[in-house]
């Protein structure tokens, strides 16, 4: 089963690391709900100036606000066209990151130049530290978790000190918003440090349900869930390179009879000794995933005739590398039957070639098995 990881150190050590691919791909979708809310709140905002005219505001206060609304839905407009482009640009997530903390920076010291006591004790604006970070965990990225608390963290606490430092202190006092104390900024310090930990290990927990969700649990190869939402993306890298892709579907020979001569758990193991064997092929930048009971794709960047002869060599290290269901026990002999097709002669999505390559398989076969087929018949 799975062999879960557990304690700070794989929390650590999964916080700090690149997501894989598919975490990375749901991190865009999230990057782009981010960008449509960040868009709705920048318009939403277009009611402040408007009520500060209703309420008899200053002219020119109401003329700043709404230039600084104005140019918030404009960069709103920006980012959302950027994240459209799901996921075409990697630095995005960290641009409206650091454009979210900024701006609440920018905000509030534009409040505290007008007057202290508010820049440094209002709620209203001082919270969006605290949503920004919240919002990260919608990108699936520890890192980015990390690094927006962080500066959250450092660009408040610059401008609570630079502040302080540069009032009079009859100017840290309001009536509406209390007195400035060392300790109420310290407890807002401290707020983000909580908000930053908690996301992060929501962040923490998605990843490992990520995995779980796209691995498979007897030999720990990525599933069939895990191929379908990668493939997409997978296909964009092979356009771009120009390369070629080969899909082989895998299915072991007269695998029941494994199970009826030495019972299902020695099944499994011999489900692991296969893989284990197969492995050993695969390099990087390839996908051998298990789609089910004794059936797995093979994905390989080489054109037909090549992964033919891969597949072969695969095919032969199996048949070579017997299986010992227990000491004592004869050996067995373990061999697989391949359809390959290739991308986009036969077929242009998952779908058609894993088709096509199923087709190649049964001919395998049915001409007697232990052999793999590139080609109709
Ligand atoms: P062939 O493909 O060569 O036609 O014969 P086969 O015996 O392999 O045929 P089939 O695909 O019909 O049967 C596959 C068998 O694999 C059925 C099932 O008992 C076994 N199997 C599937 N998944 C598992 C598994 O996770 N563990 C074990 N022990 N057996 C499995
Ligand atoms: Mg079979
Ligand atoms: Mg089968």
């Amino acid at each position: 089963m799975f062999d879960l990881p557990s304690g700070l150190h794989d929390v650590r050590q999964r916080l700090l690391a690149r997501p894989d691919a598919l975490m990375l791909e749901l991190g865009t979708g999230g990057e782009l709900l981010v960008a449509q809310l960040r868009a709705w709140l920048s318009l939403s905002m277009l009611a402040l100036p408007l009520a500060n005219v209703l309420t008899g505001g200053k002219l020119g206060e109401t003329l700043v606000g709404l230039l600084g609304v104005v140019l918030a839905i404009v960069m709103s407009q920006v980012w959302l066209a950027l994240a459209r482009s799901r996921g075409r640009y990697r630095w995005l997530t960290w641009a409206t990151s650091t454009y979210d903390i900024s701006l609440t920076t920018l905000v509030l010291a534009l409040l505290a130049i007008e007057s202290p006591a508010t820049g440094l004790n209002s709620m209203v604006v001082w919270v969006f530290y605290l949503v920004a970070i919240c919002l990260t965990t919608l990108r699936n990225d520890g890192r980015l978790t990390l690094f927006t608390g962080l500066l959250a963290l450092a660009q408040y606490a610059g401008l609570a000190l630079v502040v302080a430092l540069a009032s009079p202190p009859d100017r840290l006092v309001s009536v509406d918003y209390g007195t400035v104390t060392a300790a109420n900024q310290l407890q807002r310090l401290m707020l983000i440090m909580l908000m930053t930990a908690v996301a992060a290990a929501v962040v923490y927990r998605m990843q490992r349900l990520v995995d779980m969700s796209g691995t498979d649990g007897l030999t720990g190869l990525p599933n069939r869930t895990w191929l379908v939402h990668r493939f997409p993306a997978m296909l964009g890298d092979i356009r771009a390179s120009g390369t070629s892709l080969s899909a082989c579907l895998i299915d072991l020979d007269y695998f029941k009879r494994i199970n009826d001569e030495v019972g299902h758990l020695a099944g499994d193991r011999a489900l692991r000794h296969v893989v284990d064997v197969l492995r050993e092929h695969v390099q990087d930048d390839e996908c051998l995933a298990r789609l089910g009971g004794e059936e797995f794709a093979f994905l390989m960047r080489q054109p037909i005739g090549r992964a033919w002869e891969r597949l072969e060599a695969m095919r032969r290290a199996v048949a070579s590398r017997p299986f010992l269901p227990e000491p004592g026990h004869d050996p067995m002999r373990l061999t697989f039957s391949a359809g390959i097709a290739s991308w986009p002669q036969d077929g242009a999505d998952l779908s058609a070639l894993l088709r096509c390559a199923d087709a190649r398989l049964h001919q395998a076969k049915r001409e007697g098995r232990n052999r793999v087929m590139a080609r109709d018949a």
